[in-house]
């Protein structure tokens, strides 16, 4: 079969607050998603789509995974570029996977093929599955997620509950708020009700705090997520990740490592040298050294913070200038 061009597999160890050191597998080509979400950090959905397939060779994954486990990673995540669950092998993955190591592994979801057998069936073989849930009725998806046609918000909900029947590992339901959108009571009060029938292990709110696709989607301030947080029954974890990186020693990684994390999603300094263990003062280094050679860029999401981005991610998915 022919697949499509790839510029490697596995990414990070990346620091995410719930999955500590988490290791990155990347199933899909670049934004090939069921949505296209305004608040994506990865730009606009280029290739919008419900088609299942072995977009990269299951073979390679394996071989460039099995070359990065001596990263000694906490979680290895499917996540990456676009929606794991496109991937027809994701089942095939985990097996394999469990062959190899006793890292546990983790499935970072919009949750909207779980309407799908097959898929809940291949997403059993995971050890957490965090799936997503952001509105709280048909329109508000609509406005946010902008899914592909075929998605209805019935269909995500029936799949959001009927994989909690199937599933016996950790189940943790992901809310994206955004100021002006859903940071609002009344919105938040009918995600909760949808929330409590899913009756995922947990409910953690999150909002944007790297660039987003839309100028528009705006991230909510720490201390109203947690008021939000109340709303729910029992009341959700607020999973912000702001988290800065501690000096590490023993790293491998270099200048090639920064670029594939830069290529993935926009980074500060401190969430490179968190995730690849490397000390902060040569990641700076490293930093100016690709602004110099122009193939990274810095934003800034907020005044007291400077992310990078790849260039060729910016060139692929051009934003609007930042007001
Ligand atoms: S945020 Fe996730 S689900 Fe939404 S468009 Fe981006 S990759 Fe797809």
């Amino acid at each position: 079969m022919g697949y499509v061009k790839h510029k490697g597999y596995i990414f990070g160890p990346v620091p995410s607050r719930r999955l500590g050191r988490s290791l990155g597998v990347d199933l899909v080509p670049f934004k090939t998603c069921t949505f296209d979400c305004i608040y994506c950090q990865l730009g606009h959905t280029t290739n919008k789509t419900i088609e299942r397939r072995e977009w990269v060779p299951l073979r390679e994954v394996l071989d460039e995974l099995r070359s990065k486990l001596t990263l000694k990673p906490d979680y290895i995540t499917l996540a990456g570029s676009g929606e794991p669950t496109l991937y027809s092998r994701i089942g095939d993955l985990m097996d394999e996977i469990r062959l190899m190591t006793d890292i546990p592994v983790a499935v970072i979801t919009n949750g909207s093929l779980l309407w799908k057998d097959e898929v809940r069936r291949q997403l059993r073989h995971a050890n957490v599955v965090i799936p997503s849930l952001d509105a709280g009725d048909e329109m508000l998806f609509r406005t946010i997620n902008r899914p592909h046609p075929a998605i209805t918000y019935e269909w995500l909900l029936d799949g959001l509950s009927a994989f909690r029947q199937e599933f016996r590992g950790k189940y943790w339901l992901e809310v994206f708020l955004l100021d002006g959108y859903t940071a609002i009571d009344g919105e938040v009060r009918k995600i909760a009700k949808k929330a409590q029938e899913i009756q995922a292990d947990l409910v953690q709110l999150n909002t944007c705090v790297r660039p987003a696709t839309e100028d528009y989607a705006r991230p909510v301030p720490w201390r109203r997520l947690v008021e939000l947080a109340d709303i729910f029954t029992p009341a959700a974890e607020v999973v912000v990740d702001y988290r800065s990186g501690a000096p590490q020693s023993e790293s491998t990684s270099g200048p090639t490592d920064i670029l594939q994390m830069l290529q993935r999603r926009p980074c500060t300094a401190e969430d490179i040298a968190a995730g690849l263990r490397m000390d902060p003062a040569t990641v700076r280094k490293e930093i100016e050294r690709l602004l110099q050679e122009g193939v990274i860029e810095a934003r800034k999401v907020d005044p007291k913070r400077t992310h990078y981005v790849a260039r060729d991610l910016l060139c692929a998915h051009p934003r609007k200038p930042a007001k």
